[in-house]
Order: structure tokens, then C-alpha cells, then sequence
């Protein structure tokens, strides 16, 4: 090792005192406030996160609180940060704490990492946050300080490479400041080692930093992906009837579950034979879609005779971690409650007004969609 590792950890929590920001769950030591911002902050900056965090604390002050909440009024509050099983998760920990530990937080690594949602990094930094446990966190922060003050060349997706991170973030630690020392390394790679342009000239480590001594800064940390990216199309029906639209709760098995949205025709999904496929064939079929006035669809069957085109959205492209979504939006008025009623009971859809479906928790597509349109 090039920096040893007391004088690397105290050079690290001095540029820490100096440079932290103020954030509202550095003020505390609530294991439940941490592990709310913790959970948060999960594939979330700062920034974005933030506002969120402040949500649920006015809204659930209390570990006992979100344990009795909906999970509509978590998913509501959530809507907008994606990953919405973090929220899920978080909501299933919460009701455990109360049924298994009274409503008090468990108190050390192992116990932690048992609640569902929560990881290795995540249980080290509620644990030593909040209870000073001396066990370090690894996070993309840390393996991108590492790797680079160290040179590190190992793959940090590979279990080998996790492996040695950990157990180098481990030997850096010094005993009875974790909790100072793990925000101060995760502060460092937030705001100075960032990943692209770090603050090389006026950094702590400049005259022992491997990375920057060999110019490699922008190749480490190494990250081998083999996930492919899924790319989707989807065509949403936004079924109107009675100044109503209809919207249905998303399944298991696909991604947002839990969260409404409209009528779905997806496209290359062969499974899917259904009176909205027929719909929406017919409307390609007779050269509809892309017409933005108001058209009778005068199809075959007497459902198709009942329906007016509104307009077709312009294309959202949406992106998710591994999925690439292009989405258009057909908006389309019944006019026959029959017609309606066959739809909604054929598609497990429901009516909402417009003021319902705004409390409805919604992935941020249909919540753009609607912001544009409605
Ligand atoms: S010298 Fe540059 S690459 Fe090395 S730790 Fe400092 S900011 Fe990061």
C-alpha cells in the first residue's frame, strides 16, 4: 500500500470536517431516519432525493407510522424516484420492525441486513451511523476512491473484486470513528473523486493517488457489464368515457408493480389477443393512428363504431436500468356505456376522474404524459 492506512483515513475525515454538506440525516442518529434517507438515496442523487426524504418524514415520523400506512400512500409519496420495489421493501421492513422488534430498529450489521431491501452497504451505514458499529460501507463512491488511490484493477462486478474492495475498506477504517469515517469516503467520491472530472490538482491524495500518478483516472473503477439493455413498445389506449379515464393497477412479474397506468397494447407481445389488440390493429389498419382531429372509427364492430379518436401523443422515450421504453399515448372517448362496461370488465380497468387518477401512484411516463395532455 502506497498511503498507510491511518494517515489515509485521517487526511480523509479532516477534508470531511472541512467540506461536508449539511444534510438533514447527518443531524441524527434515528436508525429509522437513516435507513429512510439511506434507502432514498439508492440509484437517487442527492439533490433529487432530498425533497423526498422530507416528504416521508413529515408523512411517517415514525418507524411505526409507515408500518401503518397503505402501500398506495408509500407508492404515491415515492412516485417519481423509479425503482418503486425500494418503496415496497421499505414498507414490508417497516411493518417486520413493528411485529418482530416492537417498533424499535434493530441494532447491528447482521440484524439489519435481514430486512428486506437492505444490502450489505445499506446495513453498514445504518449500523455504523447510527449504532457505531465498526463495519465499513462499499458503495460506488467507495470503489471508485479506492480504485483509484489505490489502483485497483479489478473488476467491481466480479465477486473477486468485491471481495478485495471490501476487505480494503475494512483495513482503512479506523476503529471507533465509522460512522465519520464512511460518510467522509462516501463524501469524497460524491463531491471530489466524482466519476468524471474529479478535482485532481486540489485533491488530499494527489501525490499518492495510483490513478492519477498513471493517468487512469477515467478507466477506474473497472466495471465489466454484460446486462443487456431490453428495448420496449408500448402503445397505451387512454380510454375516456363520461369525462372519465380508464387506468388499471400493474401486476407482478413486469416492471411497476403496484403503479397505475393506462390500457396497454405492447408491441412483439404475442400473448396479448384481446378486445384492446383488436382496437388498436383496427386503428393501424385503416390508417387512424397519427390523425390528431377528432374521427369516428367506423370498424366492423359495433365496439369500434362506439370510439373517437381524440389524438395520439407525440413518442416518450423512457429509461429504466436495463429497459429502453418507447411510448405512445392514443387517447380515444367512448361513447356507449355498453362499450365501456365490456372493455373495463375484460381488462380489469376501472374509471377515475382526473383529480383521482392525480392521486393515483403512477410511473413517471404517465405522470409526464398526463402533465402534458390533461
Ligand atoms: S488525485 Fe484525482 S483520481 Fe486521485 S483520488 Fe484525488 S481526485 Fe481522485
Amino acid at each position: 500500500m502506497d498511503i498507510q492506512a491511518s494517515i489515509f483515513s485521517e487526511k480523509l475525515i479532516q477534508w470531511y470536517e472541512k467540506h461536508k454538506r449539511d444534510l438533514p440525516w447527518r443531524q441524527t442518529k434515528e436508525p429509522y431516519l437513516i435507513w429512510l434517507s439511506e434507502i432514498i438515496l439508492q440509484q437517487t442523487r442527492v439533490n433529487q432525493g432530498l425533497p423526498y426524504y422530507l416528504k416521508f418524514v413529515e408523512a411517517f415520523p415514525t418507524v411505526v407510522d409507515m408500518a401503518n400506512a397503505e402501500e398506495q400512500e408509500i407508492l404515491r409519496l415515492w412516485q417519481g424516484l423509479g425503482y418503486y420495489s425500494r418503496a415496497r421493501n421499505m414498507h414490508h421492513s417497516a411493518k417486520l420492525i413493528v411485529e418482530k422488534y416492537g417498533g424499535y430498529f434493530p441494532t447491528n450489521y447482521k440484524e439489519i441486513l435481514q430486512l428486506k431491501g437492505v444490502g450489505g452497504y445499506t446495513a453498514a451505514a445504518i449500523a455504523s451511523f447510527a449504532f457505531d458499529e465498526d463495519v465499513a460501507v462499499v458503495d460506488g463512491n467507495v470503489y471508485r476512491v479506492l480504485a483509484r488511490v489505490f489502483g485497483i484493477e479489478e473488476d467491481i462486478a466480479s465477486s473477486k473484486g468485491q471481495k478485495i474492495f471490501n476487505e480494503l475498506a475494512n483495513i482503512l477504517l479506523p476503529k471507533g470513528k465509522s460512522a465519520q469515517y464512511n460518510q467522509a469516503m462516501m463524501e469524497f467520491g460524491a463531491i471530489h473523486c466524482k466519476p468524471s472530472a474529479p478535482d485532481c490538482p486540489s485533491c488530499i491524495f494527489v501525490e499518492k493517488c495510483l490513478a492519477f500518478a498513471n493517468k487512469k483516472q477515467a478507466i477506474l473503477p473497472i466495471k465489466i457489464k454484460n446486462i443487456k439493455t431490453k428495448y420496449r413498445s408500448f402503445n397505451y389506449l387512454v380510454l375516456e368515457y363520461d369525462n372519465k379515464l380508464m387506468m388499471k393497477v400493474r401486476q407482478e412479474g413486469d416492471i411497476w408493480q403496484g403503479l397505475y397506468d393506462f390500457a396497454l397494447v405492447e408491441e412483439g407481445d404475442t400473448a396479448q389477443a384481446s378486445l384492446l389488440t383488436d382496437i388498436f390493429d383496427h386503428l393501424k389498419e385503416v390508417g387512424l393512428i397519427s390523425m390528431r382531429s377528432n374521427y369516428p372509427v367506423n370498424g366492423q364492430s359495433p365496439i369500434l363504431k362506439e370510439i373517437i379518436i381524440i389524438n395520439e401523443s407525440k413518442q416518450y422515450k423512457h429509461i429504466l436500468t436495463h429497459q429502453q421504453i418507447t411510448a405512445r399515448f392514443i387517447h380515444l372517448k367512448i361513447n356507449a356505456k355498453e362499450v365501456a362496461d365490456s372493455i373495463i370488465n375484460a381488462h380489469q380497468l376501472k374509471l377515475y376522474t382526473l383529480s383521482e387518477v392525480h392521486h393515483l401512484p403512477k410511473p413517471t411516463l404517465i405522470v409526464n404524459y398526463l402533465k402534458e395532455n390533461f
